[in-house]
């Protein structure tokens, strides 16, 4: 049985929430996704586009048809620092933009299964979203295999995402 290694920790520059103080809601655009192998980076697509087909809504402008006025999201594969070696995701946002780094390993075969619950997890900090206390819950500090959580997590976790990002 895998051990829950990853850290999800965040940093938020100016306060808790501020995303809210976008004045578009979502759809986000996604950016830029840079530093990845081609085979990574459509996991890392694929990851996204799950998110919108699971949800039946829009919530994410993968392929670059983004319009001007939509909330930027980039994401990039980095080492995390020494002193947080099990951190898997990191987001850093403000109300102008969300800057999402992923670690290697989770591109390696004992943790692959854990990419698509760390891209959403760091895209629910890019809506605004904060951790939550429920074990189990997709926002919870740690990770799982995606194929963890069940239904009701998932839908939890759309709903919360799309309140806070205001996706109608
Ligand atoms: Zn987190």
């Amino acid at each position: 049985m895998l051990e829950r290694v990853f850290g999800l920790m965040t940093v938020v520059f100016l306060f808790v929430g501020c995303a809210k103080m976008r004045t578009e809601p979502w759809p986000a655009a996604i950016v830029s996704i840079s530093g990845f192998s081609s085979e990574e980076e459509t996991s890392v697509r694929s990851a996204l586009t799950d998110l919108n087909q699971s949800s039946g809504k829009i919530a994410l402008l993968v392929e670059g048809e983004s319009a001007k006025s939509a909330f930027p999201i980039s994401i990039s594969k980095r080492e995390p620092p020494p002193d947080a070696p099990n951190r898997a995701g990191l987001s850093t946002f403000d109300e102008i933009h969300c800057a999402i780094e992923i670690s290697p390993k989770v591109f390696t075969v004992t943790y692959q299964s854990y990419l698509k619950s760390v891209i959403w997890h760091e895209v629910g900090h890019c809506g605004g979203l904060v951790h939550t206390t429920k074990l189990g819950a997709l926002m919870y500090p740690t990770t799982e295999p995606f194929f963890d959580y069940s239904k009701g997590d998932l839908s939890d976790f759309l709903a919360a995402l799309f309140s806070a990002a205001g996706l109608k």
